[in-house]
């Protein structure tokens, strides 16, 4: 059985679709795993006004779909409060410092607080700043738990930063990439720790190339607004690419701990090789969807909420280089598109002529799939040997590790509550990983694209392909 936990999560954002859809679902899980018992109690906020009752129907309907142990459901369910709030209202922040305080005597929480902001970012900096104004933090620990987006560049990401610094230290903001919450990314770690020999190999004297692929088959669907205010580039390389090669191309940390961890990151980042104006337009392309080759599907310009003459990107693929001993001149390839064939997110590392060295075949290609699939392969010329994989990489028989089917929201709500930053961004990766794409955003926004420019259920324009065959190289998942 787990450890309970003791705290009171304070939810702004309550009856959005974050908190029902990925919240609720992981606090449950963690409260049938015992982890959360009988000293937790949440509360959720939101401008509607609602009372408790209706509220924990709420919660309850967002569990039917992953359980039908009613009992369990409403069990937990009873730990749930509604606080009505306006951002905006100091008095509102009273009655929930008022509330909170209750909950923590009834449910005897250690005065435990999690702050988690489920609502636009916008409001990041406000609700941050009541937080403090108010009084609402306890003599507990305070974590603050803030979503993606983290500023839409980086200077709006230094103010978002500058606001949170005024009422939570570093080490309480906990920045939510929910790809490090993904198995298969917190694996790799692990793998290579295990593994000296695929850790041996893992730079640039063995490896020909990098390619990080989230591709999404889906459009924007009814997200077109927000969509409209970030594209590919903002919405999915400065964050979940980036972190994703963090996690392949850091070194090995002295130990697996979130401080030695993030130095780690931050010398890796640090060593991004910037770009000029003419590398942008060289090395980055950038792709909008038209409809599908039926003429079924609407083209990005046509969706909901978005212009007509729109020039958002919704694909991106992209030469990424670090100028460091261990990655100099090793391309990482990176991808990410809607509408593309099927949703997959992979990491393809394709390993040169010289692993032959090592009794290792030539061109060997290690294929870590993140979702929707999750595991790995080992490609030789193509045909999958499912015997080298046992060679090269020796799986943890740990079924606790490998055979639950943990969320990544679960798995990084464990972390918030165990006070382990190690999978969550710290600001000074961000800072760099802003940087780097400014740059290319900077550029891009002074040419007119010729979009759309490429039709749904493909992956994407041809110039995805070129990017990589002027190396001489090409995508393994084509
Ligand atoms: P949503 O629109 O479904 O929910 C927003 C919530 O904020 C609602 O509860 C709403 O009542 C509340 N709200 C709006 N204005 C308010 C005000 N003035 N005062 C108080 N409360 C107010 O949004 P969402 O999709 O749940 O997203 C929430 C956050 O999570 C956003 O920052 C989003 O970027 C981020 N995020 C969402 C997802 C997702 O899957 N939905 C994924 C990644 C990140």
């Amino acid at each position: 059985m787990a450890t309970e936990k003791s705290a009171v999560f304070i939810i702004f954002g309550g009856s959005g679709d974050l908190a029902h859809r990925k919240l609720y679902p992981a606090l449950y899980r963690l409260f049938k795993a015992g982890m959360l018992k009988d000293h937790f109690a949440v509360i959720g906020t939101a401008r509607r006004p609602w009372s408790n009752e209706y509220f924990r129907q709420t919660v309850v309907t967002s569990l039917e779909d992953f359980d039908d142990d009613k009992r369990m459901m409403e069990n937990f369910a009873m730990h749930f409060f509604y606080q009505s709030h306006d951002v905006n209202d100091s008095d509102h922040y009273i009655a929930l410092k008022q509330l909170a305080s209750k909950l923590d005597d009834r449910f005897e929480t250690g005065r435990n607080r999690v702050y988690y902001m489920a609502i636009a970012p916008r409001f990041f900096g406000t609700v941050a700043a009541h937080i403090k104004s108010e009084g609402l933090k306890t003599d507990g620990y305070n974590r603050l738990v803030i979503e993606k987006p983290f500023g839409r560049d980086f200077k709006s990401a230094c103010d978002l930063n500058d606001a949170l610094s005024k009422a939570f230290t570093e080490k309480e903001i906990y920045r939510i990439d929910h790809y490090l919450g993904k198995k298969m990314v917190q694996e790799i770690p692990n793998l290579r720790r295990k593994n000296p020999t695929f850790d041996k190999i893992l730079n640039n004297e063995y490896v020909s190339n990098v390619q990080v692929t989230l591709g999404e088959s889906l459009g924007v669907e009814d997200r077109g607004g927000y969509y409209e205010t970030a594209g590919a580039l903002r919405d999915m390389v400065q964050n979940h690419i980036m972190q994703i090669i963090g996690v392949v191309a850091m070194d090995e940390p002295e130990v697996m701990e979130a401080d030695a961890i993030h130095e780690i990151k931050d010398e890796l980042f640090a060593s991004l090789k910037d770009l000029t104006p003419e590398e942008v337009s060289k090395d980055f392309v950038r792709g909008q969807y038209d409809t599908d080759n039926m003429g079924k599907l609407n083209p990005y310009r046509k969706e909901d909420k978005v212009e007509e003459d729109s020039n958002v990107e919704t694909f991106v693929a992209g030469k990424i280089e670090f100028k460091n001993d261990r990655w100099e001149n090793v391309p990482f390839y990176v991808r990410s598109g809607k509408r593309m064939p099927k949703k997959s997110s992979r990491i393809d590392i394709v390993f040169n002529e010289k692993v032959a060295d090592l009794g290792i075949r030539p061109n060997t290609i290690v294929t870590f799939f993140i979702e929707p699939e999750e595991g790995s392969s080992i490609l030789i010329n193509g045909i999958d040997y499912q015997s080298v994989k046992q060679d090269l990489i020796k799986y943890p028989e740990d079924p606790e590790i490998f055979n639950d089917a943990r969320e990544a929201y679960e798995s990084l709500i464990i972390d918030i509550l165990a006070g382990d930053k190690a999978n969550f961004t710290l600001w000074e990766e961000l800072k760099s990983t802003w940087k780097y794409i400014d740059v290319i955003r900077e550029q891009w926004d002074k040419e007119s694209p010729k979009f759309p420019n490429y039709l749904s259920n493909t992956m994407g324009p041809d110039t995805a392909d070129t990017l990589l065959e002027k190396d001489g190289n090409s995508w393994i998942w084509n």
